[in-house]
């Protein structure tokens, strides 16, 4: 079995040909776990996982933005909980650490904080996963809102940070997901050298674009065979084993 799940990417930002092409071509790709943005994203993403059956959908708020007001929010929570059938997790919620380190930044990390602990007691509250936008410094506080509220399920998508903040993850019992950037960036290796296995996903984030071996292509699911290879051999952990592992995960973590 070398089947994979793409277990976080944006399929809502691609052009709908893009999309056709990618469910054309997809290879040993049996499943694709979209996540939002904002509301819009919510409801294209709930098309899209009508339209195509190996399309699952995660809604939520991206904290790389500003913060929406109090009566955008509430609708947008709203439409959520009248679609809570459709989701397979909450995401892709966290905070904002680009935002937050920019030179635009100007606003307080207070209300992202909130805003988190309502996606967070969501997932609580209807037994589902949570996707997370949560990197270096962020990690800590995040970990303690989750372990407020008794939260196993949490999915650090695209970790980067710390030893201390990644023994804090294991010990929770929480996930991390690899990206194609594994092939390039010595951070990366390291960390997965290092997170066992056991709790471990792999993703593409796309479109996000890639560097190393994938500069100027566009994000690709079928990319994710290569964060495996790479993967099996950082650990030296047979191929096969290292498919099945991160398979099996996946398909438990978010109960598919
Ligand atoms: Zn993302």
């Amino acid at each position: 079995m070398r089947k994979v799940i793409d277990s976080h990417l944006h399929l809502d930002k691609y052009l709908d040909n893009e999309i056709l092409m990618m469910m054309k071509t997809l290879d040993q790709v049996d499943m694709l776990i979209s996540v939002s943005y904002d509301l819009e994203s919510c409801k294209r993403n709930s098309t899209l996982s009508k339209s195509y059956q190996n399309v699952k959908t995660a809604f939520g708020f991206h904290p790389e933005q500003a913060i929406i007001t109090d009566e955008e929010m509430a609708d947008l929570f709203q439409w959520v909980y009248s679609h809570i059938d459709e989701m397979i997790a909450v995401g892709e919620v966290g905070l904002p650490y680009y935002l937050r380190t920019s030179s635009s930044w100007s606003s307080s990390l207070e209300p992202y904080k909130e805003l988190l602990e309502e996606w967070v007691k969501l997932a609580s509250k209807n037994n589902l996963p949570i996707s997370l936008h949560a990197v270096y410094d962020d990690v800590p506080t995040v970990c303690s809102i989750l372990e407020k509220h008794s939260i196993e399920k949490a999915h650090f998508h695209w970790f980067k940070g710390v030893d201390t903040d990644m023994d804090r993850i294991i010990r929770n019992g929480h996930f991390i997901s690899l990206t194609p950037d594994i092939l390039y960036e010595e951070e990366i290796q390291v960390i997965a050298k290092r997170f066992p296995i056991s709790q471990m996903m792999v993703e593409t984030d796309g479109p996000w674009p890639f560097e190393g071996p994938f500069s100027g292509r566009i994000t690709h699911p079928n990319m994710i065979h290569q964060t495996v290879r790479q993967l099996s051999e950082l650990k030296t952990i047979s191929i096969d084993k290292t498919y099945e592992t991160l398979y099996v995960n996946t398909r438990n973590f978010f109960d598919i």
